[in-house]
């Protein structure tokens, strides 16, 4: 089987160093099994995407030196799919309706403790029926409870990470789906999430390894769960560790001096930073 990896970034911000590292480290994974690599826009949250960031993405990885295949998936453009996969879930029992807010969900939580993850229930159907009636917001929550009853427990789901997890976690990882709680799926302002477009997707491409940074890791024990639901293969993983920078701090797209346009603009050549970066 050949290698099949994607670059998945989100227009919510210029691309820096540790994105030019993290695509180049798949791109060369790929290049180096014959294998074939992907770009993948992933602007499902219409309220932080913008199209300068967009248009951003193609012209600096262009710039790199990186090139990929065509037609490019842009996840904006096939929200239908996600629905419909949410649309499966729920007729399985799998997703609940909940209407709780943020706030409602932290009460009593003080600014320094860590958000608690939320696990919760469906509401009784005469409740449920009157808030929507009154037009409530509400977000669909996959239901931990109903998946652990669906496959029977979680200790089937396991993962294959080539790469390392934060604290060096590799080979066979068993997931723990259940550290984050109940996780939002859809919400009235973001349609889809994160992890359903992006199993959805990995699934559909034929993905065969998510080479992504290591500040993904936990992401990996969801998505596992939600491969399981829906009946999708399970990608290898390889996590990266993350750039650093001179200061040891890593890099974000809040610095703004080390976005890709503005090295480019300084006069630093794609060569000069790829060596930099180690390619
Ligand atoms: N779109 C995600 C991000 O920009 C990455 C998704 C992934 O690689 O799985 O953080």
């Amino acid at each position: 089987m050949s290698l099949v990896t994607r670059f998945a970034p989100s227009p919510t911000g210029y691309l820096h160093r540790g994105h030019a590292f993290s695509a180049l480290t798949a791109y060369r994974a790929a290049r180096e099994a014959g294998g074939r690599f992907l770009l993948r826009i992933e602007d499902i949250d219409a309220t932080r995407c913008r199209p300068e960031y967009d248009a951003a993405i193609f012209e600096d990885l262009a710039w790199l030196g990186l090139e990929w295949e065509t037609p490019v998936r842009r996840q904006s453009e096939h929200l239908a799919d996600f629905h419909a996969a949410i649309e499966t879930l729920r007729e399985r029992g799998l997703v609940y309706r909940c209407f709780k807010t943020r706030k409602e969900i932290d009460i009593g939580r003080a600014p320094h403790e860590p958000a608690v993850p939320y696990v919760g229930s469906p509401l009784p159907v005469d409740e449920e029926a009157r808030r929507l009636d009154r037009g409530e917001a509400f977000a669909w929550r996959l239901s931990l409870a109903a998946a652990r009853r669906v496959l029977g427990g979680f200790e089937g789901l396991t993962f294959v990470e080539q790469g390392a997890g934060p604290d060096g976690e590799t080979g066979v990882i068993q997931a723990r789906p259940e550290t984050a709680g109940d996780i939002v799926l859809a919400r009235k302002d973001v349609g889809v999430a994160y992890h359903l477009a992006v199993v959805h997707d990995d699934a559909l491409q034929g993905v065969s390894h998510v080479i992504r940074g290591v500040d993904l890791f936990e992401a990996a024990h969801i998505q596992r769960l939600l491969q399981a639901l829906l009946g999708y293969p399970t990608p290898t993983y390889r996590h990266h560790g993350l750039l650093v920078g001179p200061d040891g701090k890593r890099y974000a797209k809040r610095d703004k001096a080390q976005t890709l346009r503005e090295l480019r603009a300084a006069g630093t050549t794609p060569a000069e930073l790829r060596a930099e970066l180690g390619f």
